[in-house]
């Protein structure tokens, strides 16, 4: 029997009918042995997710202020999933024990945490699964970072004795024991990891779209669904925006070239978007896999004659950037010009320094900073051997009057990157997408 890692977001468990919709889905493909849960989020736009609410609750009772009222809103979600399914569970012990625990500080994760805990105890039960806890089997190194190794051997250990099972999703632990989560939607994340754990065929993510769209729906009407992309493509695409699933998720199942397919819990019929290590096929019609972008980004540029002579010129411009702890998006550069793409958050309350720390360590000519730039990645494995796709790709910017103001192609040719006006963005996204998209 081949298995499958499957993980259910929180619009997917937001209240009992939600619930009873997963439950088919699991129960229609028995392959589908472990699941990832997410706390419940929305069902409809004007509804809190819980893990937000229990932000909210950390910091009243951090604050030592009364969280009791919110508290039990918090309660009454899970208990209304409860008795929609009819189930024979009481949480009463749970809550008492999460109450008492904030009255003594536990930490922001650790309440946060809770909202993907108890959902995960809820489906469990439902789908009469084992419940194992993520916190003794997810590690975190001292810095903070993932323990992928360590991890792995873990809960590949406990799983090999457990046929089927629901884990919640986005925390794991500190090497204290106490709880830390991954950054916000993390839940995929863990649904990767348990994948690559058991060694599973498929990760199955399933969220509130059918798969990934070429372009921000926002911006194209109705684009197109994203049949197959490469994990590359995929990081290039989420990186820049693309925001249906954690840009951290690919890692750990790419160390497994295990694929992921993006699917629908409102509409599981759909074929959804596949994730895959390599692919040899790509759409031949539209050439491109997907368009996405930001904005908030600014550049700083050096200006200093001769500068293509100087030896270690890049390396002290890089240098104070480190010294200030910023990380930079891209390097262009011509002969006697330097320009350093950040985004502005990085730059916020530090640009008078890194200007003034700059000009003491390379003496430009000229250095400046411009802020509103918008950067748009232009995605695709088949630019490989396709020709004059980045002639197609300006074409359609000059034709919109879009200006480009950086281009950068990344050496594996799958992306072609755009620096463009803040308010050239959306049109710049709607050209390349009717260039490529008939
Ligand atoms: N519940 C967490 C969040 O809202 C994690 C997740 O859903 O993946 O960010």
């Amino acid at each position: 029997m081949s298995v499958k890692a499957v993980k259910f977001g929180g619009s997917s468990l937001a209240n009992a009918e939600q619930f009873k919709k997963v439950a088919q889905i699991v129960r229609a493909d028995a392959d589908r042995r472990y699941v990832v849960a997410s706390a419940p989020g929305k069902s409809r736009p004007e509804d809190v997710k819980v893990t937000d609410m229990l932000y909210e609750v950390y910091d009243l009772a951090s604050r030592d202020l009364p969280f009791e009222d919110l508290f039990n809103r918090i309660r009454g979600r899970y208990e209304a999933i409860i008795s929609g399914l009819a189930l024979d569970l009481d949480l009463s012990a749970e809550f008492a024990r999460i109450s008492a625990a904030l009255l003594h500080h536990p930490g922001r994760d650790y309440a946060a945490s809770r909202g993907e805990y108890l959902n995960a105890i809820i489906l469990a039960k439902y789908l009469d699964y084992d419940f194992i806890d993520t916190s003794k089997y997810i590690f975190f190194k001292e810095d903070g970072t993932f323990d992928a190794e360590q991890t792995n051997a873990a809960l590949s250990a406990v799983l090999r004795e457990h046929e089927r099972a629901v884990l919640p999703g986005f925390y794991g632990s500190m090497p204290n024991g106490t709880i830390k989560t991954f950054s916000r939607g993390g839940s995929d994340i863990t649904g990767s990891i348990v994948a690559r754990a058991v060694s599973a065929s498929l990760y199955e993510n399933w969220t509130d779209v059918s798969g990934f769209l070429m372009a921000d729906p926002r911006i194209v009407r109705n684009p197109r669904t994203i049949d197959e992309i490469t994990y590359r493509e995929l990081r290039e695409l989420s990186y820049m925006g693309a925001t249906v699933l954690h840009e951290d998720a690919v890692f750990p199942v790419r160390i497994a070239g295990i694929p992921i397919n993006i699917k629908n819990t409102n509409a599981p019929e759909a074929k959804g978007t596949m994730i895959v290590p390599t692919s040899k096929f790509y759409n031949y019609e539209t050439v491109i896999t997907g368009i996405a972008g930001k904005v908030g980004f600014s550049v700083i540029t050096i200006e200093k004659d001769m500068m293509n002579a100087e030896i270690g010129f890049g390396r002290k411009v890089l240098e104070v950037l480190e010294r200030h702890r910023i990380s930079f998006e891209h390097l262009p550069s011509g002969i006697d010009t330097m320009s350093v793409v950040i985004a502005d958050k990085e730059l916020e309350g530090k640009k008078e320094a890194v200007v003034n720390d700059i000009s003491r360590a390379v003496e430009p000519d000229s250095i400046s900073v411009e802020r509103g730039l918008a950067i748009i990645a232009v995605v695709g494995r088949g630019m490989i051997s396709a020709k004059g796709t980045a002639g197609r790709v300006f074409r359609a910017a000059a034709s919109k009057g879009v200006n480009i103001r950086m281009i950068d192609q990344g050496s594996s040719e799958i992306n072609i990157i755009l620096g463009v006006d803040e308010e050239d963005y959306p049109r710049a996204i709607e050209a390349v997408y009717e260039e490529f998209v008939k």
